[in-house]
């Protein structure tokens, strides 16, 4: 079983970029490397706007 993905739009830069709903490391921005999602020992907290929810298959 796996998790949600997020598409995430930086607040930074406006870069769009997938960001797994579980991740177990921080994820950064592709573009300006802002941190754009951390673990909370579960579901990953996005600290930016989420456009979509991304269901995974
Ligand atoms: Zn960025």
């Amino acid at each position: 079983m796996s998790g949600n993905f997020y598409s995430v739009r930086c607040s930074d830069c406006e870069n769009e970029q997938v960001v797994f709903g579980k991740a177990a490391t921080e994820v950064s921005c592709a573009v300006c490397g802002t941190t754009l999602a951390r673990p909370t020992g579960g579901k990953a907290e996005i600290e930016h706007e989420v456009l979509e929810t991304v269901e995974s298959r």
